[in-house]
């Protein structure tokens, strides 16, 4: 009797705090190798988001909209949790440099430790992403520059509103990476 095989399943985590277009690129990549890839989004442990969690999830559900096997949902407490409750097999990150390399590795470690049933796996994006961060669009948006080729249409509209609602933008960047246990 032929059995069936489970889909395969994949977690994608981080603040997408917005989320630019080198999050796209992994996405772009990570969705072709798995049957479904869930996009968990979470808070920055120690900082306040410049985007509220709910409107992060709404912006990405719609700019993932022409990968059908991409799903958002909020990731409110472990990562690993979330991944076992999703029965997924991998958890997706995206490598942009040598400088990313150490706490990536440290987080794998860590889930690895904490749920050896799950794999990390890193992905690089094109090279035109490899200097892209949701802390360095912040910081270039705050500042007046063009921010608008580096992140999706709808973020950059979202992304003007919020800048100019905000007076104090020093809490929002180079927040240290936090959403990867
Ligand atoms: P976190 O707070 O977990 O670092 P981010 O939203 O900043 O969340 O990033 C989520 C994941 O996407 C991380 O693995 C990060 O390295 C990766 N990432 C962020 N920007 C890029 C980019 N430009 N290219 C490839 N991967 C990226």
């Amino acid at each position: 009797m032929a059995t069936q095989k489970s889909p395969s399943i994949a977690v994608y985590p981080g603040s997408f705090d917005p989320i630019t277009l080198g999050h796209l690129d992994i996405i772009r990549r990570a969705h072709r190798l798995f049957d479904r890839l869930v996009v968990a989004v979470a808070n920055p442990l120690r900082k306040s988001p410049l985007i509220p969690l709910d409107h992060r999830v709404a912006l990405i559900q719609e700019v993932v909209q022409p990968f059908p096997n991409v799903t958002v949902e909020k990731l409110e407490g472990l990562l690993v949790d979330f991944a076992r409750a999703h029965r997924a097999v991998a958890i997706v990150r995206g490598l942009r440099a040598v400088s990313d390399f150490e706490y990536e590795f440290k987080m794998a470690w860590m889930n690895r430790r904490l749920c050896p049933e799950v794999e990390t796996l890193f992905l690089i994006p094109s090279e035109e992403y490899a200097f892209l961060s949701s802390s360095l669009v912040k910081e270039i948006a705050f500042l007046g520059g063009d921010f608008e080729s580096l992140v999706p249409p709808p973020v950059a509209r979202a992304l003007r509103t919020y800048v100019s609602q905000h007076k104090d933008p020093g809490e929002t960047f180079h927040e240290p990476p936090e959403s990867g246990l």
